[in-house]
């Protein structure tokens, strides 16, 4: 098996060239640095049809029954709707009223791009960087976006700078850690007759750390699940940051041996550099970035090789126009962004509006199924967003192209901190 350096000496002059590989045979970050910034600081939001300013006047967090909405109201009186993950926002829902809304209101929904990095300078709002600040904006950003749609009558993928695609296709994840190897390929293959998804991913490890029985359990499971799906299924496995690079090492070869797509998150999630040592030693592509929030860190990440497929969580990460910012620097780089998504909060719907309108995705998303517990159809089809022969396909009705339940939310309470 050829490594990746070997791999980067035979490469083409162009490619060679883009890749700055230097006499040593080690990939020259500082080159492409340049080139990165540059494609990160390029605006997102499509403002030409957008003709009119559309100025925020309220920003309001609601709940029921343990969910929690955003709504974005503009002076005119419309407003765009964005639903929360139960399982994140009960926790950090405080920032959302004291720190992110006062800075959006009385602004021009227009100026997105800029709103979004001035609420992290606003009032020290950098120091509260992590999930729990940036998944209060990337909700109040999907509202907005809502809002400009509904505002507009354009869908939000046409925001953000149109589809490429009309649907994606999907991966089926399974999270377990807990059962046998059988009971995980059971699952699996339970999952895939229902979605028709052509590609799954299963867990490895025991979490941020490992277990002699995790240890031993991978080792099975790796065979195991190409064996019971066959060479035609594109499969993944995630470590969740569970391993030490050796160990990450010897799976990979294992994982490498039977044709895996990629290794998510072989180390912990902030040991960088022993992320790229992974990624030399190996061929397959290395998967990594749900964690992170910081959009320094992805471009070295990107720079330096470390991984082959850019994560950022569509939520985690501050929103659609910041992930699509990591997709910018991963297209100059050559390599591909597959986006990380938690299901509950509508998760398929964004990141499918997400990954439509990014060329260098593969054909498979990540897809738990519909788990939210909230009534909303596909604006004008009563249906629900699902998967269907392994596909999702993007709305195309003004925002998200969804629409709650008018009596449902009604009922919402105002929540206040
Ligand atoms: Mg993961």
């Amino acid at each position: 098996m050829i490594s990746r350096r070997q791999l980067l000496q035979l490469l083409p002059a162009g490619a060679a060239a883009l890749t700055a590989t230097t006499a040593m045979g080690k990939p020259d970050a500082g080159v492409l640095r340049a080139r990165l910034r540059e494609a990160r600081s390029r605006p997102v939001l499509d403002r030409k049809p957008l003709t009119t300013p559309i100025i925020i006047e309220r920003i309001d967090m609601l709940r029921r029954d343990g969910q929690y909405f955003v709504r974005a109201t503009c002076t005119e009186g419309v407003s765009g709707w964005a639903l929360c993950n139960p399982q994140r926002m009960p926790s950090a829902f405080a920032i959302l009223p004291r720190r992110v809304a006062p800075f959006l209101i009385g602004k021009d929904a227009r100026n997105l791009d800029t709103l979004v990095d001035g609420v992290f300078l606003h009032k020290s709002n950098y120091k509260w960087q992590g999930l729990a600040f940036w998944i209060t904006v990337a909700r109040t950003e999907l509202a907005i976006l809502d809002l400009i749609g509904q505002r507009s009558g354009l869908p939000v993928h046409a925001l953000l700078g149109g589809k490429v695609r009309d649907s994606v296709g999907v991966y089926y994840a399974n999270g377990d850690r807990e059962h046998s190897a059988e009971w995980v390929v059971d699952r699996l293959k339970a999952s895939v007759a229902e979605s028709g998804a052509r590609a799954v991913k299963f867990k490895l490890g025991a979490r941020m750390r490992t277990t002699a029985k995790s240890t031993a359990r991978d080792f099975e499971l790796v065979p195991m699940v190409r064996k019971a799906f066959g060479d035609d299924m594109t499969i993944y496995a995630d470590a969740n940051g569970s391993y030490d690079v050796t160990t990450a090492v010897r799976v990979g070869r294992l994982m490498q041996e039977h044709d895996y797509g990629f290794f998510e998150e072989p180390v912990p999630f902030d040991y960088l550099e022993e992320t790229r040592e992974v990624a030399d030693a190996l061929s397959i592509p290395i998967a990594g970035g749900e964690q992170e929030s910081s959009q320094w860190r992805f471009e070295w990440m990107i720079a330096n090789r470390a991984v082959q497929i850019a994560q950022p969580d569509l939520i985690y990460f501050g929103g659609l126009l910041r992930s699509k910012r990591v997709a910018a620097m991963a297209s100059e780089a050559g390599i591909d962004v597959v986006p990380h998504i938690s299901p509950q909060g509508l998760g398929a719907l964004y990141m499918t509006h997400f990954a439509c309108t990014i060329p260098n995705t593969t054909d498979f998303q990540e897809y738990k199924g519909d788990p939210d517990d909230v009534p909303y159809e596909i604006a004008g089809t009563g249906e629900r967003f699902r998967a269907v022969d392994g596909r999702l396909t993007v709305p195309d009705a003004p925002g998200f192209g969804v629409r709650f339940d008018p009596d449902y939310l009604r009922r919402l309470e105002l929540v206040t901190a």
